[in-house]
């Protein structure tokens, strides 16, 4: 089904349920209200027509001889910001993403910083629960880069929570997912921590 034929599908759902609420759907600020929404739910879920093999199949091998590569030597990108949908509410959660993975040294093989990004929003732009979204993040990056290990850390607010009756504005929400030496080496979780806070304090500086 293509773009137009959705939208003109999911129009008249909205539409009803405007009416059960007793609002009219046909008022001046409504009347294209059921066609924008139905647009912006396509857009929030446009991750389910992507896979992160579509972004992680292009990778690099780093030269032996420019890179004496070390087992613990890490690739970390932080902060990388995310909105998605809640699927138990239809609520938005939003947050940042922490990755951090080690290339094996005998295949030398890592990724562009930017397609962690797309990664993260193949899976952020579906209907998601944070702890699955987590460790999809993860596995994707361990099955395509076949790295040592991946760790992956997830902070989000979630709407839900903040909108319904319950009111926490303030909460987090953290979720983390390890593969490989990260599932035996606390050592290097504890390295990604410091990085982490270090990048913390210095933006409060
Ligand atoms: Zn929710």
């Amino acid at each position: 089904m293509d773009t137009e034929e959705r939208v003109e599908q999911l129009k008249p759902l909205l539409r009803s349920v405007l009416e059960i609420l007793g609002e009219d759907p046909e008022r001046e600020g409504l009347r294209r209200t059921s066609e924008r929404w139905a647009r912006a739910l396509l857009t929030y879920t446009r991750g389910y027509a992507d896979e992160p093999e579509n972004h992680l199949k292009v990778v690099f091998q780093l030269d032996e001889d420019d890179y004496p590569m070390g087992s613990d030597d890490m690739i970390m990108v932080d902060k990388i910001a995310f909105t998605s949908t809640c699927e138990h509410h239809i609520a938005p959660f939003r947050g940042n993403v922490h990755i951090a993975y080690i290339p094996d040294p005998a295949s030398r093989v890592i990724t562009g910083l930017s397609k962690l990004s797309r990664v993260v929003d193949v899976f952020a732009r579906r209907l998601q629960v944070q702890e699955r979204m987590t460790q999809q993040i993860a596995r994707a990056i361990d099955e395509n880069l076949k790295p040592l290990g991946v760790i992956v850390v997830v902070q989000a607010a979630h709407f839900c929570m903040i909108q319904r009756g319950v009111e926490q504005r303030e909460s987090m929400t953290l979720t983390t997912a390890r593969r490989g030496v990260f599932l035996t080496n606390a050592a290097l979780e504890t390295k990604f921590q410091a990085y982490l806070k270090l990048r913390s304090d210095s933006a409060q500086a």
